[in-house]
């Protein structure tokens, strides 16, 4: 990890490592993009006001992105190291247009992985959606008493849920003296259960843009009755909205998403939204429909299988998500790396045709 104290952006030394990374690192989408002239053009505030969101990617040289922005203003006032940095990583070319749509309708149509293959009807799906609250600085940038204002606020709106039929269930919390409060023990099963965020103290990308500060004040979760409908609070975006169930049936996971975010935008403060962008959140690479969404399946994934991922959009991680590797079964978890300027129903029919041409190449190869 380099050593970020003494090396204000624009000093000597700032610059000669930022230049380090860039050739050892030629990834990190922040060291690719910012400029001497842009720094310099900078007033001393700015800068520092610059270094809170380029910081995890300067003291973390293999990082993507390399950048969290702190409030959601950022996406104006950097404008000029963000908007290159968000056309790279989501392949809009200079000239183009950006206008992100927003679209569900395909939760209304049959999706199914069986049609597939019906042996594709027991498969661990999940979609989420980042959310962050217009009112409030991003995760990286709140204070203690921000974070709890925020769970806070989102415990009275999921309240609103327990009392739901459709949904029950409860929000849990890891704020030290909450009504809310769980064991440790108990944190731990919903984590291994794939239910609940990690200790953010650990992953250091995260420690680096303050995303982890405070942990675990704010920090917590509601999950419904069924289990299949959660929402994080206070992770990498205010509220990750997400639902989880095994099975085939992707519309109807999509469904079910749909349904518990409508309940929630009527009763939470309003979301963070440019015509531009989309949803605003942490992490430029997460813009626009701040939706990803994967399945767990059962494969190693062969060297064969790599260019039809590719042709097909999907990103690969481990079986405990981002920066892990596959489980011991080989199991890896798929998704459509597209957030910007795809809408979430085209997320979800990438995934449904990803998912069909990574099972026709395999079948190909099996029959040879
Ligand atoms: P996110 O895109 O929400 O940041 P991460 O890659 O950080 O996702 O993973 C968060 C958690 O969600 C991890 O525990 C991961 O194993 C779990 N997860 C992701 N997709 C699935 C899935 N399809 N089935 C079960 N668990 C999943
Ligand atoms: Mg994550």
């Amino acid at each position: 990890m380099a050593q970020s104290s003494g090396s204000t952006p624009a000093s000597e030394k700032f610059w000669r490592q930022l230049l380090s990374i860039r050739s050892s690192h030629p990834e990190n989408l922040m060291a690719r993009h910012l400029t001497k002239d842009y720094l310099e053009s900078l007033d001393q505030a700015a800068r520092n006001r610059l270094w809170k969101l380029i910081k995890t990617g300067y003291e973390n040289p293999d990082s993507y992105m390399g950048v969290y922005a702190q409030n959601t203003s950022d996406y104006e006032e950097f404008n000029t190291l963000l908007e290159p940095m968000i056309r790279d990583h989501h392949g809009i070319p200079s000239e183009q247009e950006m206008v992100q749509h927003h679209d569900w309708s395909s939760v209304h149509s049959k999706c199914d992985l069986q049609d597939i293959d019906p042996a594709l009807d027991d498969v661990s799906m999940r979609v989420r959606v980042g959310r962050n609250l217009a009112a409030l600085p991003l995760p990286g940038a709140m204070s203690k008493s921000e974070r709890v204002t925020l769970e806070r606020q989102t415990a009275e709106a999921f309240s609103t849920l327990v009392k739901d039929p459709g949904f029950g269930g409860a929000y849990l919390s890891l704020t030290p003296g909450s009504r809310h409060t769980i064991s440790a023990e108990q944190y731990q099963n919903r984590v291994e259960r794939h239910q609940m965020f990690k200790d953010m103290r650990f992953d250091r990308y995260l420690v680096s843009g303050g995303l982890s500060t405070h942990w675990p004040y704010g920090r917590g979760m509601y999950i419904s009755g069924s289990g299949d409908f959660m929402v994080w609070v206070g992770e990498e975006d205010h509220l990750r909205i997400m639902s989880m169930r095994k099975g085939g049936n992707l519309s109807g996971l999509y469904a079910r998403l749909y349904e518990g975010l409508e309940k929630l935008s009527k009763v939470l403060p309003a979301f963070a939204h440019s015509a531009r962008y989309g949803y605003l959140t942490s992490c430029p690479s997460n813009l626009g429909t701040a939706m990803r969404a994967s399945m767990h399946l059962p494969i190693s994934v062969r060297a064969q299988d790599e260019a039809t991922l590719k042709e097909s959009g999907l990103a690969v991680r481990g079986v405990g998500g981002e920066h892990t590797d596959a489980g011991p079964q080989g199991i890896i978890d798929i998704s459509p790396s597209a957030r910007l300027g795809v809408t979430e129903s085209e997320i979800m029919q990438r995934l449904f045709n990803g998912t069909a041409a990574l099972w026709a190449s395999r079948k190909k190869t099996l029959n040879h």
